[in-house]
């Protein structure tokens, strides 16, 4: 691929941003400046069902999680959140008893928070406010909320026998995801829209990515805002996934919880044929396994899904980079 190439990758949080950190680390290798003029540029549609209003301000888990590990300050051995972070602010709002008590904000963490519903609140979109916070962090991606319309992910649960619906952070940070979910609701869905800058990034996109995000509640997130599926499934782009499932286990988390709750099994395999061949009217058009799943790559073809099994761990900068340059090459295979 030469001249100006336009990648276009769809995100969660955690998952998403180690495969956006490898893309970038590979994109400079093989596009140095002053490398024959040819360049990259990757956009990142990213995941907006976990945000909410909490403490008066507008949380964005996912973007945050992306923006602070592409601006070198994610707290990497927590997961996410910011590093060297402190929580005095986060004590005195739990003693006037606002918040989520288990949903800790630390005081670096809150500063992004107070800034984006302070943009929010003269009026910028969600688009334009994330632009504004990322201008700090120079992350190397531009950072896309799936869309511009809040839309909520909601968990339906049953705790000490009552029926309840909670916000999916609860179910997932509280419970630990340990409940089990009947179902996930998606809370505005009906009223949003693709922004018109996620329709572009799909429409022009030379390469379109599935990171290794949860398949539910991130990746099925995105896919649930109306009209962004048939905006795939219309891309000139090939697409290709990339499994967050290695070995029948999800490898960071608990996206097996969420798998279960809307009946797809805990398998490469599985999560692939749920996604679906685009041909097939699904998003794809080849998809990644791990090498310890290399059975089940003639599976999937039969299934009419182009497969290939490499290494997809991420285990630091080099597996991460080596795995985006495996997405791309299934791209133009
Ligand atoms: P969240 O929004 O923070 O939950 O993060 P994502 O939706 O982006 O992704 C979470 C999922 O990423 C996890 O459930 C794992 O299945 C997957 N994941 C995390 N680390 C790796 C990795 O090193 N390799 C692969 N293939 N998947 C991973
Ligand atoms: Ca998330």
């Amino acid at each position: 691929m030469n001249g100006h190439v336009k990648i276009t990758v769809l995100a969660g949080g955690v998952g998403g941003a180690r495969f956006l950190r490898g893309l970038r680390t590979h994109l400079r290798t093989r596009y140095p400046n002053g490398d024959g003029g040819s360049t990259a540029e990757i956009t990142a549609v990213v995941n907006t069902g976990d945000d909410m209003w909490l403490t008066g301000l507008r949380v964005c888990p996912d973007l945050d999680s992306i923006m602070y590990t592409l601006g070198g300050a994610n707290d990497d051995e927590r997961g996410w959140g910011r590093k060297d972070e402190s929580e005095r602010v986060s004590a005195e709002l739990t003693a006037y008893g606002i918040g989520w008590p288990w949903f800790t904000l630390g005081d670096l963490d809150l500063g992004t928070h107070i800034a984006r519903s302070a943009f929010l609140r003269d009026g910028l979109t969600l688009t334009e406010a994330t632009a504004r916070l990322a201008e700090r962090w120079n992350p190397g991606v531009r950072l896309l909320p799936m869309s511009d319309q809040p839309v909520e992910t909601h968990v339906d649960i049953q705790v000490d026998g009552k029926r309840r619906i909670v916000h999916f952070e609860e179910w997932w940070v509280k419970h630990r995801a340990t409940v089990p979910a009947q179902r996930f609701i998606q809370v505005g869905v009906d009223a949003a829209r693709p922004s018109p800058a996620v329709l572009q990034a799909i429409a022009q996109a030379d390469v379109i990515l599935v990171a290794p995000s949860n398949p539910v509640v991130s990746i099925g997130t995105i896919l649930g805002v109306p009209t962004l599926r048939q905006a795939l499934l219309a891309a000139r782009a090939p697409i290709v996934g990339v499994s967050p499932i290695i070995a029948g286990a999800a490898v960071r988390g608990m996206a097996d919880a969420c798998l279960t709750a809307i009946g797809v099994e805990t398998t490469a395999v599985a999560v692939g044929k749920h996604y679906g061949a685009r041909h097939r009217g699904g998003i794809l058009d080849a998809w990644l396994v791990d090498e310890t799943d290399a059975a089940s790559v003639p599976v999937l073809e039969a299934a009419g899904l182009r497969a290939h099994a490499v290494p997809l761990w991420m285990r630091d900068p080099a597996t991460s980079a080596q795995l985006a340059a495996d997405a791309l090459a299934a791209a133009i295979a």
